[in-house]
C-alpha cells in the first residue's frame, strides 16, 4: 500500500558526515504552510487514496512543536484513506525526547519512533557534531521504552575512524541490553560537500580500512543473530513484527508519495523529486511556480532498481518480476557469483548469501542490465 513521506528540513545544528538536505534556520513556518499546500495540490496522486505508512523524516522532525506533527496528521487523515493500523513514523533526536513530548506525539498519532542515537560515546558524538551527549541517548531510550509506542528503533554508526571491534561491540551490547526491538545500523560513508569530507582530504581525518569496517559489519550480523534481531535488509535489523513497514516498501518498489523539499517521490514508473531549496521550495508552492524534476524510468532502470535494492534484502529479489532477464544478459557474472557462494536462488529468487552482503552494491552492479539489452 502507497506510503507518504514529509520531510522536515530543519536541525538543530550540522553533523560533519551529513548530506540530506536540512536548514539550520529557526523561522520555519513559511515552509511547513509550503509543505500543507503542497500536500493539498498532490493528495490525488495517490490512486485510491488508500495510505499505509506515514514517515516524518528529515532533517530533525522532533523539532517541530508536537502540534505541527499533529496538524500534519490530521491533514492526512483527511486527504487520504489512512489505513487503521497505518504505521506512523517520526525521526527523533535524544536531545528532544521527554516524556511529555513522547506522550504528546502519542497521542497525535505516531506509532513508531526512530531514534538517531549514532553512538553512546561522548567523544563519538561530539567527533560526529551531534547536539546530543551520550547521557542523553540513553535516558531517550529508557524514556521511549516505556511510552507504549507500538514499536521502536535506533539508528548506530560504525566505520568510525580508529574504531575497535571491542568499541562496536559495547555500543551493540549497551543498545541490547535496553531491550531495542529494531536497529539501523550503517558505516560511515564520506559524502562530498561534507564537513567530514573537508577533513579527510585536508588529512585530519583517516579513514578505518575496508577489512576494519567489513570485521564490524560481521560482528554485527553476528550479534544480531545472537538477539533474535532478523537482518531483513543489509543495515536493518528487527524483532519478528518490529520490521519497517515504510521503508519494507521503498525496497519492494510500492509508490509512494515525498512532501517537502529535496523529498522524492515514486508512482510505479517515475520518479519525482522536489527542489532541495526551502526558500525556492516554499515560494513556488505560494506562486504555483513548478518546483520539482521527474523522470521517467525505462525498463533497464527499473530493472537494475528492482535488483538494487532487492538484493539488500533477505528476501531477494523475483526473477520472474524482472522486466530484463539481466540473470541470462550478465551469465558469466551470474554464474561467477554463484560458484564463489555470494548468491544463490532460493525459490526463483535471488538472495545473497552471508559473504555476499559485504558486497551487495557491487554484485548488484554486476548484474545491470542496459535497454539495449531487451
Ligand atoms: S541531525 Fe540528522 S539530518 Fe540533521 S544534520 Fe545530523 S545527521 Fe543530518
Amino acid at each position: 500500500m502507497p506510503g507518504l513521506y514529509l520531510h522536515i528540513p530543519f536541525c538543530r545544528q550540522a553533523c560533519t558526515y551529513c548530506d540530506f538536505h536540512f536548514s539550520t534556520s529557526t523561522d520555519r513556518s513559511a515552509v511547513l504552510d509550503a509543505m500543507e499546500l503542497e500536500l493539498v495540490k498532490r493528495s490525488k496522486e495517490i490512486g485510491d487514496g488508500r495510505v499505509g505508512t506515514i514517515y516524518f523524516g528529515g532533517g530533525t522532525p522532533s523539532l517541530l512543536e508536537p502540534g505541527r506533527i499533529a496538524a500534519f496528521i490530521q491533514q492526512a487523515q483527511d486527504l487520504f484513506r489512512v489505513e487503521r493500523d497505518a504505521e506512523i513514523t517520526l525521526e527523533a533526536n535524544p536531545d528532544d525526547i521527554s516524556a511529555e513530548r513522547l506522550a504528546e506525539w502519542k497521542a497525535a498519532g505516531i506509532t513508531r519512533i526512530s531514534l538517531g542515537t549514532q553512538s553512546f560515546r561522548d567523544e563519538r558524538l561530539r567527533w560526529m557534531g551531534r547536539a546530543h551527549d551520550a547521557r542523553q541517548a540513553l535516558s531517550s531510550i529508557g524514556l521511549i521504552a516505556n511510552a507504549g509506542f507500538r514499536t521502536w528503533t535506533i539508528d548506530l554508526i560504525y566505520g568510525l575512524p580508529q574504531m575497535t571491534l571491542d568499541e562496536w561491540d559495547e555500543q551493540l551490547t549497551i543498545a541490547l541490553d535496553h531491550g531495542m526491538p529494531h536497529l539501523s545500523a550503517y558505516c560511515l560513508t564520506v559524502e562530498s560537500k561534507t564537513v567530514l569530507a573537508h577533513q579527510v582530504k585536508k588529512g585530519g581525518v583517516h579513514m578505518p580500512e575496508d577489512e576494519d569496517q567489513s570485521a564490524q559489519f560481521e560482528r554485527l550480523m553476528e550479534r544480531m543473530e545472537q538477539a533474535g534481531l532478523d537482518q531483513y535488509e543489509i543495515s536493518n535489523f528487527g524483532q519478528p513484527g518490529h520490521y519497517s513497514r515504510h521503508n519494507t516498501s521503498y525496497w519492494e518498489g510500492v509508490p509512494y508519495l515525498g512532501i517537502g523539499p529535496s523529498a522524492h517521490s515514486f508512482d510505479g514508473s517515475s520518479r519525482r523529486w522536489n527542489v532541495a531549496n526551502n526558500a525556492r521550495y516554499g515560494k513556488a508552492l505560494r506562486e504555483g511556480s513548478s518546483y520539482w524534476e521527474s523522470e521517467t524510468l525505462t525498463p533497464a532502470q527499473r530493472t537494475n532498481e528492482r535488483l538494487m535494492t532487492g538484493l539488500r534484502t533477505a528476501k531477494g529479489v523475483d526473477i520472474a518480476k524482472l522486466e530484463i532477464d539481466a540473470l541470462r544478459i550478465n551469465s558469466s557474472a551470474f554464474q561467477r557469483h554463484v560458484s564463489n557462494g555470494s548468491i544463490s536462488m532460493v525459490d526463483g529468487r535471488l538472495v545473497l548469501s552471508r559473504a555476499g552482503r559485504h558486497f551487495a552494491d557491487r554484485i548488484a552492479s554486476d548484474l545491470f542490465v542496459t535497454d539495449d539489452d531487451r
